[in-house]
């Protein structure tokens, strides 16, 4: 997936001399790089479908071809500053608070002479509506893709405010495609809080807590009709 190949109409070509298209004319920047329209992209799925991977995987991409970008995140498994992944990526990130602004991140980072051209915003469930606002008015004022990626719901099966906020507002939304087991053998969908080996349907939206089965508070994937019923199968 590039975001180019989701790009509208005006995907850049080579203007030849005297070519007077008059629709991609300005489809390339002082620099040669070619221009596009940024765009607020939602990638969604449950714990473990490797959102955080993937989420290194596109910074990586464009890096690679000389962009600038930014990687934020909030109640990263590590607990700290980073992105950290189930299979052992990891890359420094901003730790986004309730009071930290995304316009003013980028326009500070600009102002210390650093272009940013991306964000990529993990575990954006987590943010405030105000924060995918925010993301809405740099695509929109400031020509900054960004990419966030998080769950779609609670251990409620109910949606995260900042979920619901970007499911309305973004250009385009896709569902992670790595298919997450229930244990039954199903389709994964939703993440099941577990205390004391019980499915709790009660509590507060954000609660920390891990996949190993000896945390106080863990979270399981299951399929609808487990989440449901809350067996959490035979190994629980
Ligand atoms: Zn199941």
């Amino acid at each position: 997936m590039t975001d180019d190949a989701a790009s509208p109409t005006c995907l850049a070509r080579p203007l030849g001399p005297g070519d007077s298209s008059t629709g991609c004319a300005a489809a390339r920047g002082a620099d040669g790089r070619p221009l596009h329209a940024a765009a607020l992209k939602f990638f969604w799925g449950p714990m473990d479908c490797g959102k955080s991977t993937m989420a290194l995987q596109m910074n990586h991409n464009h890096a690679r071809q000389g962009r600038r970008g930014l990687v934020t995140t909030r109640i990263d498994r590590s607990l700290g500053p980073r992105v950290t992944t189930r299979i052992g990526l990891a890359h420094d990130a901003v730790e986004v608070t309730d009071d930290l602004d995304l316009l003013a991140l980028v326009r500070g980072t600009w102002a210390e002479g650093v272009r940013i051209d991306y964000l990529i915003c993990d575990e954006a469930s987590f943010y405030t509506v105000a924060h995918v606002e925010q993301m809405a008015e740099l695509v929109d004022g400031y020509d900054v893709d960004v990419y966030a990626f998080g769950l779609a719901t609670d251990f409620r099966s109910c949606l995260f405010p900042a979920a619901q906020r970007l499911f309305e507002l973004a250009d385009e939304v896709a569902r992670i495609q790595v298919e997450v087991l229930c244990w039954c053998g199903r389709e994964g969908l939703l993440n099941a809080r577990v205390v004391d080996g019980r499915v709790v349907r009660e509590g507060e939206q954000v609660v920390i807590g891990d996949t190993v089965d000896t945390a106080d508070v863990r979270y399981q994937v299951l399929c609808r009709r487990h989440h449901r019923t809350g067996d959490l199968g035979p190994r629980a």
